[in-house]
This record gives C-alpha cells, sequence and structure tokens, in this order.
C-alpha cells in the first residue's frame, strides 16, 4: 500500500514509517521541521528513514496553502496518517497561535487534501488532554463532556471535531487516536523523560512538577506502533454497516471513531524517576515544584475499545522501556552524554 505520513521527522511519525517501510509498503512523508526543538534529532530521523526502499518527503508546512493538496494529488496514497502537529503543553501557555496554525490550519488543509482525493482511512493523532478536566478515570472515548485546559487541547479537539465533520459529509473513513505520553528511543527531547535524562548525566537539578505526585500512563513507542499498524486495517465502517461492539464509540452518523491508545499501567512521575535513575545508574537532584497552570494531575486510559477492535493492548512496563531509552541516548549521544 502507499501511505502519506505527516510529520516523518518526528518523534512518532519516524516510527510509524519505519514500521510501515519494513512491511514493504511506500511511504511518502511530510514534515516542516519546525524548531520546537532540536532540528538536528529530526534530521537524524528522517536521514534513517532516507536508507530504506520506498520513501520519499518533502519538507513544508501544512498550513502552507496548496501545499498538501498539491502533495495529495501527485502522491495518490491508499491511507494518510496525520501525525504532524505543534505538540507540548506547556509551550501552548506561551505560543497559542502556533497551535491554531498548525494544529487547527494544517489539520483543515489536511481534510481537504483527503476529500478532494479520496482515501481508504484517514487516522489522525489526538491526544490524552483532550479529556482535560475529566477526574473519572480511566478515561473512557464514551466520556461526552470536554474540558480542555490548553490551546493544545482545544487545538485538537477542534481537529477531532473537523474530522468528524469530514467523515459525515463526505464519508472518509476516520480513527481520531487519543494517545497517553509515548517515551522511547528517539524521543522527544521536551518531554520529562528525556529532560531528567540529559539533567541527570550533566549532574544538573531537575524540576519535578507536583512534587512527583502527577500519574501519567506512560505507553511504549513499540506498543504504540503495533497499536496504529492494527487500527489501520480497521478502518470505521459507515454507518449501519457492519458489526459494532458494545464499546464502540463508532459515530451515529460518521464512519468516524476515536480510540485511546495508552501504556494501561498508570504510574506516578516519582516513580518513573525512581526507574530512570536505576537504569542510568545515577542520582537525580530533584526540587519539587506544583503542578504548573494547564497539566492534569492524573492520566489512565481505558483500552477496552482498543482490545475490542484490534485484540492487542500495549504491554511494555516501565522496567524495560527506559532502559530501552536509556541504550538508545547513550549510544546518540555518547556514553559519556
Ligand atoms: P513531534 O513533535 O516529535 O513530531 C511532530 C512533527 O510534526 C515534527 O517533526 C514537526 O516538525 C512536524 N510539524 C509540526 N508542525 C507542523 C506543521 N504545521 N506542518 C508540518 N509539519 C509540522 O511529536 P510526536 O511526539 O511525534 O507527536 C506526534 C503526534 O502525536 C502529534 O500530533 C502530537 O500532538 C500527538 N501526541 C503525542 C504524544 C506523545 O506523548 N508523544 C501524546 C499525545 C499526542
Amino acid at each position: 500500500m502507499r501511505f502519506l505520513v505527516t510529520g516523518t521527522a518526528g518523534f512518532i511519525g519516524f516510527h510509524l514509517a519505519r514500521r510501515l517501510l519494513q512491511a514493504g509498503h511506500e511511504v511518502v512523508g511530510v514534515d516542516g521541521l519546525t524548531d520546537y526543538y532540536d532540528v538536528a534529532l529530526k534530521r537524524a530521523r528522517l536521514a534513517q528513514l532516507d536508507a530504506l526502499p520506498g520513501f520519499s518527503s518533502r519538507e513544508f508546512l501544512l498550513e502552507e496553502p496548496g501545499a498538501f493538496m498539491s502533495l495529495m494529488g501527485e502522491a495518490r496514497p491508499d491511507v494518510v496518517v496525520h501525525l504532524a502537529a505543534q505538540a507540548g503543553v506547556r509551550y501552548s501557555l506561551e505560543h497559542p497561535e502556533a497551535y491554531v496554525s498548525g494544529n487547527v490550519v494544517g489539520t483543515f488543509q489536511v481534510l481537504e487534501g483527503c476529500r478532494a482525493h479520496p482515501v481508504r482511512h484517514l487516522l489522525f493523532a489526538s491526544t490524552s488532554s483532550a479529556y482535560g478536566g475529566n477526574r473519572d478515570v480511566p478515561f473512557r472515548e464514551t466520556d461526552r463532556a470536554v474540558w480542555p485546559l490548553t490551546i493544545y487541547a482545544a487545538s485538537k479537539i477542534a481537529g477531532e471535531a473537523m474530522a468528524h465533520s469530514y467523515a459525515h459529509l463526505w464519508k472518509i473513513p476516520t480513527t481520531a487516536f487519543r494517545f497517553f505520553t509515548v517515551y522511547g528511543p528517539w524521543g522527544r527531547p521536551d518531554m520529562a523523560l528525556f529532560l531528567f535524562t540529559r539533567k541527570i548525566l550533566a549532574a544538573e537539578p531537575i524540576e519535578v512538577y507536583d512534587h512527583g505526585r502527577a500519574v501519567r500512563d506512560f505507553t511504549y513507542i513499540d506498543d504504540l506502533v503495533e497499536s496504529i499498524a492494527r487500527l489501520i486495517d480497521a478502518p470505521p465502517p459507515l454507518p449501519g454497516v457492519g458489526p459494532v461492539s458494545a464499546a464502540d464509540t463508532l459515530s451515529p452518523v460518521a464512519p468516524y471513531r476515536m480510540v485511546n491508545i495508552g501504556g494501561g499501567r498508570p504510574v506516578s512521575v516519582a516513580a518513573m524517576l525512581d526507574a530512570l535513575e536505576e537504569a542510568l545508574g545515577a542520582r537525580a537532584v530533584r526540587h519539587l515544584r506544583d503542578l504548573p497552570p494547564g497539566d492534569v494531575e492524573r492520566t489512565e486510559a481505558s483500552t477496552d475499545l482498543l482490545r475490542d477492535l484490534v485484540g492487542y493492548v500495549p504491554a511494555t512496563p516501565l522496567s524495560s522501556g527506559i532502559p530501552a531509552f536509556v541504550a538508545w541516548y547513550r549510544a546518540h549521544y555518547g556514553p559519556a552524554a
């Protein structure tokens, strides 16, 4: 099959593209190589993909008028996986405009491209942050109330809403993922695990928010990619066509559903740090801080729907996922890093 994947220089897009290429598919990538974090890391990921047969890529921002549309016309993919976005909860407090242009306008351009050039399946990355102020755990896709705490969450919910309307109007089979704190090799430098690793190895103090009590449903990258790969083959049917399970969140009016992809074993940040210290063989100097505005105290995914749809749920524990990250970090940045 031919895939168009947005965000292929990013953490998740890189891993997914590599997996698809290794399975013998063709992948056309697009990434705007934004400078939100280290562009050298993004280029290093792309260099890995460039070495694999079947990969080609373009560099542009999705919100550039006409750019995605013309790529769709040239590439004619069977499936689009839309992962490019301005990510990050805290950055969104200072730079809200990046989220509106990248995530709202950018996603709109992707939807327009899929309207003009129909695909078998459009898959789109949303986030656990969409559950926002919801306090009932585990978070279920059927939770109706939407209380976004940040413009990051709001921009992703806007993407979900636009995607649903396109799925309804133009019959585009669409799956929206809600990802939960993804980590692993080639991970993101702005996320806690990477930041903590760098600072612990440099013997610098780290800031631990919510005094380490905040709980996250950490999801290992290989498990996430396995889940996505299986969901690619399970596009939502048109309403009223095909079997729908009791747990399904299939829209009553569109070939659209939303699916959590989470590790299923929520862990406190303090416990994550303990596991990291063990993997590094070094202690952190912990400066305990309050929970910053926009952050949530706890995330926890219900993975019942994922299991129901594809017969698989993430299972890698932090005790093996963190050492795999640390091994990659040392190999990539040097053993003394
Ligand atoms: P990432 O920042 O590593 O990758 C995103 C890529 O998109 C980057 O390479 C960036 O250059 C590119 N990009 C950003 N804005 C763009 C634009 N306007 N046009 C073109 N390219 C653009 O992030 P990631 O961790 O790989 O996340 C992938 C997706 O998953 C994102 O949509 C993110 O919001 C979502 N998500 C990630 C996590 C996580 O824990 N990593 C959790 C929830 C949701």
